[in-house]
């Protein structure tokens, strides 16, 4: 039996790293980015908003939205003297939801950065998510996109694809997907994992009905082989954390 058409019940822990690799490869070369720049948002201030008003919105809203209010408030100061009324309804008029929230978030965030951090975003996991609207998401994203550190930003593609390649037990929170990832991948291509497994899920291993049969990754997953179900990774998470998942 090849490795690529084991079983996978009985993958060992270091049978399952050798495939992590070998899918984030594949991943790489599915949907290169070639350079870091083409990685990269931009600034860590800029990719911190953004990531703010992306919460439950679509890319072309993000994007769309993200560029009206760099040209209006092009600057960390801009924003932070901004009354958080102004910016709910600019958030309002372009079809930004949740854009009350989100407003204030994006006000109070750039007063505290330019209060207690002087004008500079953080650098660390820590202290990223002491900031009003960003969970560990967000913080990984502003690490990954906005700095270039090594990352894994689980959004919704990397929590459901790598419950369905069995990269992580089916009921994993976000939180648990992130620490087995990092556990199976190595640190240098953790940066790449979120941007390919993104494109991957919006135009293959699609939230509903995965194209599994033109999927180059189908003979390293245990979803297109039956083994996992979609059942399976539906549901409550769990925390707690299998290493033979
Ligand atoms: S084989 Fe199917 S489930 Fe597995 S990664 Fe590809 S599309 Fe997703």
């Amino acid at each position: 039996m090849t490795k690529s058409s084991q079983s996978f019940e009985f993958e060992s822990w270091d049978e399952k790293k050798e495939r992590a690799v070998k899918i984030v490869k594949k991943l790489m070369k599915m949907y290169p980015r070639g350079t870091m720049e083409k990685i990269l948002h931009g600034d860590p201030y800029f990719t911190l908003i953004r990531c703010i008003i992306s919460q439950r919105n679509r890319d072309e809203v993000t994007d769309r939205v993200s560029k009206i209010l760099f040209k209006k408030y092009p600057t960390m100061e801009a924003l932070a003297a901004a009354k958080a009324e102004e910016i709910q309804a600019l958030l309002k008029e372009n079809g930004v939801g949740l854009w009350k929230t989100k407003g204030r978030w994006i006000v109070e965030a750039s007063r505290i950065l330019l209060e207690k951090y002087r004008g500079k975003v953080p650098d660390t996991l820590e202290e990223l998510v002491k900031l009003p609207g960003i969970g560990r998401k967000c913080a990984n994203i502003v690490l990954a996109y906005g700095f270039g550190k090594q990352a894994i930003p689980v959004d919704t593609h990397v929590h459901r694809i790598s419950k369905r390649l069995g990269l992580a037990p089916p009921k994993s929170s976000p939180e648990k997907v992130e620490e087995h990832l990092k556990e199976l991948i190595p640190k240098e291509l953790w940066i790449y994992v979120n941007h390919a497994m993104v494109d991957h899920g919006k135009t293959i291993c699609k939230p509903i009905g995965p194209k599994c049969g033109e999927c180059p990754l189908n003979q390293l997953c245990p979803y297109a082989k039956g083994l996992i179900k979609e059942e399976d990774i539906k549901g409550k998470s769990s925390t707690k954390k299998k290493k033979n998942a």
